[in-house]
Formats: C-alpha cells, sequence, structure tokens
C-alpha cells in the first residue's frame, strides 16, 4: 500500500515527536514511522531513571506547541553549583542573576515522550506508523519515497529523527564524524539524606563529570556520572552501600548521606556530528541523528528542541508551497552544524581542561573559576547562553 503526506519524520522520540507535532500544527500532513511505542517508566525510588535537563527555550517550544500545559512533574532548578576535586573555588550560577525564577526544569524522560505521543494519536493531520522496519530511501527531484516493510511513503520532504545511529543517516550514506569521549556515563536515581532545594551540582572530577539534578521529591535526584568505563562497571557491579559511600565522598557530602540507589544503567558516550543536516535538498536530520553531544552539557534533547524551532520557523503555511524546494533549507543546515561544533568543542576543551593534573594548570583553573564566580556580568551573559536565551545562542 502506499501513502502519501507533505512530510515524513522517522523516530518518534522527544525531537521527532516534537517535530511532527509542530508540522501537524502548522497544517502538514505527517506520517511518522517510529519502531516502538514508548510507555512511562518508573524505577524502585518512584521516578525514572533517565532524566533530562530542560532549557528555557526549550520549555517555551512546548508552551508554543500547547504541551507544557500538561507536562507533570517538572522539577525546576533555580541554582546550580560548579566545583572541582582539585579545586578551592567553585562556581554558582543562579536563576534570579538573570532575573528568572528558575534556571531550567528536570523532567523525567518517559513521563514527557508518552505526553508528546498521546498528542500525536489525537493529532488529525498525523498517521503514525508503529513497528515498521526502514527497508530503503530513494530521494528524487520532488518527492522522496520512503520503503517499509509495511507501506511505501510518497512524501515531499523527510526528516530524520531517529537518534544516533540513524538509519535514514545510514541509508543516504552520509558521512558522520564520531569521536570516543573515553567515557561511560552511570545514570541512576539516588535518595539523599539532605534535601536538595532544587539545586543542580556538578562537580569536575578528574576521571569525569558527576552531575546531580533535583528531582520533583525533596530527597530524590538524578545521578549521571561520566566516568572511564572500567569505573563505570565496577561501580555498576558493587553492592548498593558501597557505591552509596563513594557518591557522597565524591560530592563532598553536600547532600549528606546517600542513602538509596535504584538500578544502575550504563551508557557508552561518544560525541557525534554529521557532514550535513540536509544531505539531499528533500531531506533534513535533526537531534540525535544529526549530532550528539557529551551530557555534560545536557543539552542533547535542547539542541534537537533548537532544530524543531527553526525548521517551524522557516516553513510558511502548506499549500503550493514546497517544503523541500532547492536550496530552502541550506542556511538552516549552515547554522545548526555550526552551533554543534562550537558546542562539542566547548564540551571538548571542558572535559581536557578539568582532566589535567599539572599544577600550574590547577592553579590557573582555580584563579579563573574565582575570578568568574566574581564577574556578574560575564557570568550572566554565560547563563543566558546556556539557557539558550543569549545573543550567540540566537545568532547560529
Ligand atoms: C546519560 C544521559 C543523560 C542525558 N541528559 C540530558 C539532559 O540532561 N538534557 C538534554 O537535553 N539531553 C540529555 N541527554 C541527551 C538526550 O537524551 C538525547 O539528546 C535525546 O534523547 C535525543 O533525542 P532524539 O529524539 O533525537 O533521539 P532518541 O531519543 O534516540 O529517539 C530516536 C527515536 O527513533 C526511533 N528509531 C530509531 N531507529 C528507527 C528506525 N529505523 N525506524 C523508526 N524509528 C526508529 C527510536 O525508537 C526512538 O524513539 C542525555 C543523554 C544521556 C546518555
Amino acid at each position: 500500500m502506499a501513502l502519501s503526506a507533505d512530510v515524513a519524520v522517522v523516530g518518534a522520540g522527544l525531537v521527532g515527536a516534537v517535530a511532527a507535532l509542530g508540522l501537524a500544527r502548522k497544517g502538514y500532513s505527517v506520517v511518522v514511522a517510529e519502531q516502538r511505542k514508548p510507555e512511562i517508566q518508573r524505577g524502585r525510588l518512584g521516578m525514572d531513571i533517565r532524566n533530562i535537563a530542560l532549557s528555557p527555550a526549550s520549555q517555551a517550544l512546548l508552551d508554543r506547541l500547547d504541551v507544557w500545559r500538561s507536562v507533570s512533574r517538572a522539577a525546576p532548578y533555580k541554582r546550580m553549583h560548579v566545583w572541582e576535586e582539585r579545586g578551592t573555588k567553585g562556581m554558582d550560577f543562579r536563576a534570579t542573576s538573570v532575573g528568572r525564577v528558575e534556571l531550567g526544569w528536570i523532567l523525567e524522560q518517559s513521563l514527557l515522550v508518552t505526553l508528546l505521543w498521546q498528542r500525536l494519536e489525537e493529532e488529525p493531520c498525523i498517521e503514525l506508523m508503529l513497528g515498521a522496519s526502514l527497508i530503503g530511501i530513494r530521494p528524487d527531484n520532488h518527492v522522496v519515497r520512503l520503503v517499509t516493510d509495511q507501506d511505501e511513503v510518497e512524501t515531499k520532504m523527510l526528516i530524520g529523527a531517529d537518534g544516533a545511529r540513524s538509519a535514514v543517516r545510514e541509508m543516504l550514506g552520509v558521512h558522520a564524524e564520531v569521536v570516543d569521549t573515553g567515557h561511560h556515563a552511570l545514570a541512576s536515581v539516588v535518595r539523599t539524606e539532605v534535601a536538595h532545594e532544587n539545586v543542580a551540582y556538578q562537580r569536575f572530577l578528574l576521571s569525569g563529570p558527576l552531575a546531580l539534578l533535583p528531582g520533583v521529591d525533596p530527597n530524590l535526584s538524578s545521578v549521571v556520572w561520566s566516568q572511564p568505563p572500567e569505573d563505570a562497571a565496577r561501580r555498576r557491579n558493587m553492592s548498593e552501600a558501597q557505591f552509596c559511600e563513594e557518591l557522597a565522598e565524591s560530592l563532598d557530602h553536600r547532600l549528606g548521606a546517600v542513602e538509596a540507589v535504584d538500578e544502575r544503567n550504563v551508557f557508552p558516550l561518544q560525541q557525534m556530528l554529521v557532514r550535513s543536516f540536509n544531505p539531499h535538498p528533500r531531506v533534513l536530520l535533526i537531534g540525535d541523528a544529526a549530532r550528539v553531544l557529551h551530557p555534560l552539557a545536557g543539552l542533547g534533547v535542547n539542541l534537537g528542541f533548537e532544530d524543531v524551532r527553526d525548521v517551524l520557523d522557516q516553513l510558511h503555511h502548506p499549500g503550493s508551497y514546497d517544503p523541500g524546494a532547492d536550496g530552502l533549507w541550506r542556511r538552516f543546515a549552515r547554522r545548526r552544524r555550526a552551533r554543534s561544533q562550537m558546542l562539542i568543542g566547548l564540551m571538548t576543551a571542558f572535559r581536557r581542561v578539568y582532566a589535567a593534573s599539572d599544577p600550574l594548570l590547577q592553579w590557573a583553573r582555580n584563579a579563573g573559576v574565582g575570578w568568574l564566580d566574581n564577574a556578574t556580568g560575564i557570568k550572566a551573559q554565560l547563563i543566558r547562553e546556556a539557557l539558550g536565551l543569549g545573543s550567540v545562542a540566537e545568532r547560529l
């Protein structure tokens, strides 16, 4: 059977689902091909183990699509404290210093993606193709044909949002540069003795960054601990009591004892960037299909949502308008790649500077951190950029 639509979106994780919803709201007919329907995940401590820090710019996109008002269990974080293993100085980033109530929100990933799916299912312009396996993609001057084991889809434009191991990217032979970070991330949820008070913590250990993100429950936080693969394996397999003790120690006991830990999951971490976000006039790659960042930035979903916002801003309402017209996406592709490249470079530099144990570099780092913590104007600008609200973020 052959289906036809203005746009086909392959992959409906957070980024693909938001893209499909946004396109449908603009009046485009959309076919969404996804391997599996998401389900709500809740661990032993009552919280999803996979959590994401969502920026105000991403929240604004969800609001624009009328999704934000239905988001449940969003935990605002109002301050971020950053410090390092060998340093004497730390940095505080406060929402109030840029006139905001919060820096962002910590969201349980499965709650957000299942909410987005409810909306996809209600949307009359969206056709969901669940469980279909992609067999081939044939773009030409007028249409793109998507061949799956269920249906064939003919569309004016194809959006690949099928994650880091994107089949769309592979099938079109798009080159992607992959850089191994030398880290695996250990992710879990912990209960701490002292309440987090909506503060996010990031400590740069010599072996890698450790992040603690506050949950809705005042004593639950999600942990993302980036570290060499052998340390991650050892910490996944050690007893719960031993893990809690090592974690509390690594956090300088900022939240007192770590009383319990949920299931510990380990993910290999690579950074990746495609050569082009627009490998054919009628094809776009967005989200993790186009680039993957080290999670120390907490930016993956936020950058994917920026891709979607820029796609929606660029598109006019359908009709005689061709969303795959030659040259239409060239500027988009250039800007999105430049921003990703800049952030990947920044993350690499951060990790190298903080992993260095050279005493002179340590001194310089401490002096720099101390200076920056007192340089309120520069710090406020850095916060705006990190929230996606600064002038650099808007220009790129
Ligand atoms: C430990 C960790 C912590 C993180 N923390 C943060 C954070 O705090 N903030 C943040 O912004 N980001 C964070 N990230 C990054 C973030 O999780 C990703 O950037 C984000 O999930 C990417 O979303 P996506 O929709 O592009 O891809 P995915 O979430 O990978 O979704 C891709 C979708 O495509 C589907 N799919 C795949 N292949 C096919 C196919 N052939 N046909 C049909 N469907 C297909 C999949 O089933 C999936 O639903 C973190 C990542 C890790 C590993």
